[in-house]
C-alpha cells in the first residue's frame, strides 16, 4: 500500500524527532542531562577553533569529584545515589555563568569550563564558588546528606591552548587534590605532571618486579644500648629496577600502597627475611615493616603465619613495625589482627613515633614491646632542648608502662650518647651502620661474637662506653 503524503510527513517528523533524540542521548549523560565527556571536549574544541584566528579564547576548567559517592549508593541505595548527582548537575545549571559548559565527565566527576578566564586567582575565585555551591548538604528522605568535594583546575593558556591538555591538567591537579584530602582544590603546575609522570614511571616498574628479581630487603642492625650487644636487624625493602635504577622506599611504597599492590610486596618481605633470620643466631631479632593497607586486604595473619611456617623462626624473634597512621582507619579490625599476631607469639612495635599524629592513647590500645623514636625527632635534640625534655618525658611514660624504646636514625656519637645516658634501651642508625645485604651482614655478626673476646676490634658502641 502507497502511503499517502500525509503519512509521509508524520514519519518524516519522527524520524527528525528521533534523530535529535539519538544526538541529545549521545551527546548528554542520561542520568544528569550534562554534556558527557565525549561532547563536552566536542565543545570546548569547536569553540576553541572558531576563536582560534582571532586569539580571543581563553578559559579555565574546573574539575570536580564527589568524595563517597560508592559509600552513599551502599548504604542508601542507588536511588539516593542517582539523586545526589541530579541535584549537583541542577545546581552547576542554576548557578552557570554565561558562556560557561557543565558536563558529566565520569561516575561521580563534574567539570565546568568557564570562558575568558586567563589568571590563576580569578580561576581559584570560580572553582571556590563552584564548590561553594556544591558542597551545601543534599536532602535526601528529611536527611541531609553532607558533600565532601575535591577540584583540579586548569588554565587553557598554559595548556598550550589544546583542549585534550586543558582537561588532562584539570584531571591531574584533581587527582593531586584528592591526595590532600576533601573540600581541597589544587592549581595545575608543571611539577604536579612531572611527580604524575614518575609515579606512573614507578608504578610500571612495580608491575613485575618480584618475578624480575628487581626488589630485595637489606638489614639494618640494632644494638642494645646498654651492653652494646647486636640485638636484631630491621628488614628495609630495596627497589633496583633497570629502566629507573634503584627507588627509595619512601617513594616507592606509598606507589605500591595506592595501586593495591603493597600486600603482595609485604607477603614476599615476611617470607624473604624470615627465611634469612631463620639462619642467624637465636638472640637475634627481626623487625619487619608492615603497611596500613595489608590489615585491610585480611591476609596478614596468615602472611605472618606461613612466613614463620615455610622458614622455620621462632616466632617470639618476629617483631611487626607499624605506624600509628594503622590505628586511626577502622582501628577495632586492625585491633583484632594485631591481637592474633601477638597470640603467635610475636610483638608489635609502634615506629616513627614523634611525627604524625604522635598519640599516646594508642599505648594504651594494645601491649606494644616497643616504642620507636623517629629519626626527625633524634635530629630536633641536635637543636633544640625542649626535644630533649620530651624524649626523656617519653622514655619515662615507656618505663611505665613496660615499653622498650628504640632510638632510630642516630648518625652521631654524641646523639648516641645522650640517647643512652636518657634510658633509650636500643640504638639503630648510620652511625653504627647503614643498611646492609644478606651477605654483609655476617662480618656484623661475627664482630659479635668478637666481643667476647677482647682482641677483636671494639664495636661502635664500646667506643661511646
Ligand atoms: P622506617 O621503617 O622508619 O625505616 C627507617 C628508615 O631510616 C630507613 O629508610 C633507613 O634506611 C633510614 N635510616 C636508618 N638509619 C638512618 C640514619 O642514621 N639517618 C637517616 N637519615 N636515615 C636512616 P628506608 O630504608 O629508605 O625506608 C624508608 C621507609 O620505607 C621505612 O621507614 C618504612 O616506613 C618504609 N619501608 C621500608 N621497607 C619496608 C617494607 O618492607 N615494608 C613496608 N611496608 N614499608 C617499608
Ligand atoms: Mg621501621
Ligand atoms: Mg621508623
Amino acid at each position: 500500500m502507497a502511503l499517502t503524503q500525509e503519512s509521509v510527513e508524520v514519519l518524516r517528523d519522527r524520524i527528525v524527532k528521533l534523530e535529535a533524540d539519538i544526538d541529545r542521548l549521545s551527546k548528554h549523560d542520561a542520568l544528569t542531562g550534562l554534556l558527557n565527556r565525549v561532547s563536552f571536549y566536542s565543545v570546548i574544541e569547536e569553540q576553541r577553533v572558531a576563536a582560534f584566528n582571532a586569539h580571543l579564547f581563553d578559559g579555565a576548567l574546573v574539575e570536580v569529584m564527589v568524595h563517597g559517592m560508592p559509600k552513599i549508593s551502599g548504604t542508601l541505595g542507588r536511588h539516593a545515589g542517582d539523586y545526589v548527582l541530579s541535584a549537583l548537575a541542577a545546581r552547576l545549571n542554576q548557578s552557570a555563568v554565561p558562556g560557561c559548559v557543565s558536563a558529566r565527565m565520569d561516575q561521580s566527576q563534574f567539570a565546568v569550563f568557564f570562558p575568558h578566564v586567563s589568571t590563576h586567582d580569578h580561576a581559584m575565585q570560580l572553582a571556590d564558588d563552584v564548590l561553594r555551591e556544591l558542597s551545601q548538604p543534599v536532602e535526601w528522605l528529611d536527611r541531609p546528606l553532607s558533600i565532601e568535594l575535591a577540584a583540579g583546575v586548569s588554565l587553557l593558556s598554559e595548556s598550550g591552548r589544546a583542549t585534550v591538555n586543558l582537561i588532562q591538567n584539570a584531571e591531574l591537579a584533581l587527582e593531586s587534590a584528592m591526595l590532600r584530602g576533601s573540600m581541597g582544590r589544587v592549581m595545575f603546575n608543571p611539577e604536579i605532571a612531572r611527580s604524575f609522570k614518575r609515579r606512573n614511571e614507578v608504578l610500571y616498574a612495580l608491575q613485575g618486579c618480584l618475578e624480575k628479581n628487581e626488589l630485595s630487603l637489606r638489614y639494618q642492625p640494632v644494638y642494645d644500648a646498654n651492653s652494646g650487644a647486636l640485638a636484631g636487624f630491621e628488614a628495609l625493602m630495596r627497589m633496583n629496577c633497570r629502566d629507573l635504577g634503584m627507588v627509595s622506599p619512601a617513594e616507592f611504597i606509598p606507589v605500591a600502597e595506592s595501586a593495591g599492590m603493597i600486600s603482595i610486596f609485604g607477603a614476599w618481605a615476611l617470607q624473604e627475611a624470615c627465611s634469612a633470620a631463620a639462619h642467624w643466631p637465636p638472640h637475634l631479632t627481626l623487625a619487619v615493616n608492615i603497611s596500613p593497607d595489608q590489615f585491610h586486604t585480611g591476609t596478614l595473619v596468615a602472611d605472618v603465619k606461613k612466613a614463620l611456617v615455610k622458614s622455620g623462626m621462632a616466632p617470639n624473634r618476629l617483631e611487626l613495625e607499624i605506624t600509628e597512621s594503622t590505628l586511626l582507619v577502622n582501628s577495632d579490625n586492625v585491633l583484632e589482627q594485631l591481637k592474633a599476631i601477638y597470640d603467635l607469639g610475636c610483638s608489635i612495635v609502634l615506629d616513627d613515633f614523634g611525627t604524625g599524629y604522635s598519640s599516646l592513647s594508642y599505648l594504651w590500645k594494645f601491649p606494644f614491646s616497643k616504642l620507636k623514636l623517629d629519626k626527625a625527632f633524634i635530629a630536633a635534640m641536635d637543636l633544640t632542648a625542649s626535644a630533649k625534655g620530651v624524649a626523656q618525658s617519653i622514655v619515662g611514660l615507656a618505663n611505665s608502662l613496660r615499653l622498650k624504646i628504640t632510638a632510630e636514625g642516630i648518625e652521631s656519637e654524641t646523639q648516641a650518647k645522650s640517647l643512652r645516658d636518657l634510658g633509650v634501651h636500643y640504638l639503630q642508625g648510620f652511625y653504627f651502620s647503614p643498611p646492609v645485604t644478606e651477605q654483609d651482614l655476617a662480618p656484623l655478626v661475627l664482630r659479635e661474637f668478637s666481643k667476647l673476646y677482647p682482641s677483636q676490634r671494639p664495636s661502635p658502641l664500646q667506643a661511646i662506653a
